[in-house]
């Protein structure tokens, strides 16, 4: 069964291929399609997720995920959140999106600097789809004062996870995709789509 993933980002694609891996369903990459990402002009995760799963369903004919999420930082009222790829300006520039998390900190001390990565993952069976399936997972813990290990993507490297005592750069791929947000909404998710006897 083919599903499209509304994304550019090959960080994505990987993890979330990874974890669909013994469902039979094979996830494409729209850019394989020469689909580019739909305008993330909704007020949150959900929208967002909602608007590009459609976007990519319409424009391939064929059904779509898509996945928004961020990182949310208390000391920064939810910032960079809606805009984590693109918080210091250029879409995707992980490490000068990093450098301006470190700084907006850099008085910050430990205790409060909580924060957590969001997902969002949505389904549609085709663009119009009126039931989408929705999943939404958290993932807890705390920014670090300087990058540590160089595995993931994005804030990976400065993204402390207290239950490990290690960055999620640091952390071993299986162990990030069991315990992740994107693992967690995935899981949540692929109980959904076993339940309703999707791509049987
Ligand atoms: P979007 O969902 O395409 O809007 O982008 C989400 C952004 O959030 C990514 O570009 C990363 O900056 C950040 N992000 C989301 N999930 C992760 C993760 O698992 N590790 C590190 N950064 C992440």
């Amino acid at each position: 069964m083919k599903l499209v993933l509304a994304s550019s980002n090959p960080g994505k694609l990987e993890e979330l291929r990874q974890l669909l891996g013994d469902t039979g369903i094979q996830l494409l990459a729209q850019s394989q399609f020469g689909v580019e990402d739909a305008d993330e002009t909704g007020p949150g995760f959900i929208e967002n997720a909602l608007l590009k799963a459609r976007h990519a369903a319409r424009a391939t004919g064929l059904p779509a995920l898509a996945d928004d999420s961020g990182l949310c930082v208390d000391a920064l009222a939810g910032a960079p959140g809606l805009y984590s790829a693109r918080y210091a300006g250029r879409h995707g520039d992980h490490a000068a999106n990093i450098d301006k998390l470190l700084h907006e900190l850099r008085e910050v001390a430990d205790v409060n600097r909580t924060a957590r990565f969001v997902a969002v993952l949505a389904l549609v069976r085709h663009a119009d789809d009126p039931q989408p399936l929705l999943a939404e997972g958290l993932w807890e813990g705390r920014i670090l004062h300087a990058r540590r290990g160089d595995g993931g993507f994005g804030y990976d490297p400065v993204f402390f996870s207290p239950a490990h005592g290690m960055s999620a750069a640091e952390l071993p791929r299986d162990e990030k995709n069991r315990i992740s947000h994107r693992g967690k909404a995935l899981a949540l998710l692929r109980g959904r789509i076993i339940g309703q006897g999707l791509f049987q």
